[in-house]
């Protein structure tokens, strides 16, 4: 199954057009894309029960993100061990987990704008929690993912990595606009192996990333134990993956993202977003 949100209403695909769930459901379940995860069983069977038709036209610029207002947001670094190299760290021991705050959530072809001239792309798969998860074993991970989006874990470099230790990475990748999502929450059973998808950034037709989630040191069951027993994963939680190499502040010259560029962020079996971007009006860092 396909979700998206258009034009703020939980919508399924359907043969490439998008069927509403409120009216499908007759107000069984509500339009709010965020309401579904409180409800997911319920929805897969429902969903499993009927022959869904009757959809209309998705057009791109009507799409928000499909997890709009998510509880938590959990974002796990240095997972590629050949981002770890470029970044400069030695392989984590266990995963090395920050936040990207929920305010920083926007859609699949947005346009963001830019604090600062040094803001970079790291594509990630992102894992969308379906059920409260507290102590799970690793071998029951999947059980508890409603389904896969992409994501682009937008960071400023700068600010994440100043001051003393901890680094800023929370505030450094929690601008507005700092974590788009889209353009789909696909299921698990439609993907061909959800433990290895292709996954790649083009920036301005420049391929810069490119791997595959095989190649996650912390798979998405592992991430999904280990945080579980921390605290509770709560329906509708995303948890960002990771990203590999290809960043534009390990580049020889480092790049970042202009106000000229179009970046493409995609995951095999998902889909790609398409961003633009805007200098902000006030560049951060010059105001206090
Ligand atoms: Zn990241």
């Amino acid at each position: 199954m396909r979700l998206i949100n258009q034009n703020d209403r939980l919508k399924v695909v359907v043969d490439g057009f998008a069927v509403d769930v409120e009216k499908a459901s007759d107000h069984r379940f509500a339009a709010d894309p965020q309401a579904i995860f409180g409800r997911w069983n319920d929805f897969r069977a429902w969903v499993a029960s009927i022959r869904l038709e009757g959809g209309e036209p998705i057009v791109d610029s009507e799409l928000g993100p499909p997890v709009p207002r998510p509880s938590q947001i959990f974002a796990v670094g240095v997972n590629y061990r050949d981002h770890v190299e470029e970044a400069g760290f030695e392989e984590p021991t266990a995963p090395f987990v920050f936040t990207k705050f929920p305010a920083s959530v926007t859609g699949p072809y947005s346009t963001i704008e830019l604090p600062t001239a040094t803001v970079d792309w790291e594509v990630e798969v992102v894992a969308v929690v379906g059920r409260r998860a507290r102590h799970v074993q690793e071998r029951d991970g999947w059980d508890y993912v409603a389904g896969l989006t992409v994501g682009q874990d937008l960071s400023e470099r700068e600010l994440q990595l100043s001051g003393p230790a901890p680094q800023q990475f929370n505030l450094g990748k929690s601008f507005a606009g700092f974590t788009p999502i889209g353009p789909a929450l696909v299921t698990p059973d439609e993907l061909k192996d959800p433990d290895d998808i292709a996954v790649h950034t083009v920036v301005s037709g420049h391929q810069m990333q490119k791997s595959r989630t095989r190649n996650l040191i912390f798979p998405i069951p592992r991430l999904i134990s280990y945080l579980s027993h921390i605290l509770p994963l709560l329906p509708g939680d995303l948890i960002f993956t990771g990203t590999p190499s290809g960043i534009g502040w390990a580049l020889n010259p480092q790049r970042f993202i202009t106000p000229a560029d179009e970046l493409v962020t995609w995951a095999e079996g998902i889909g790609e977003m398409r961003h633009r971007f805007v200098a902000a009006a006030t560049t951060f860092g010059e105001t206090g």
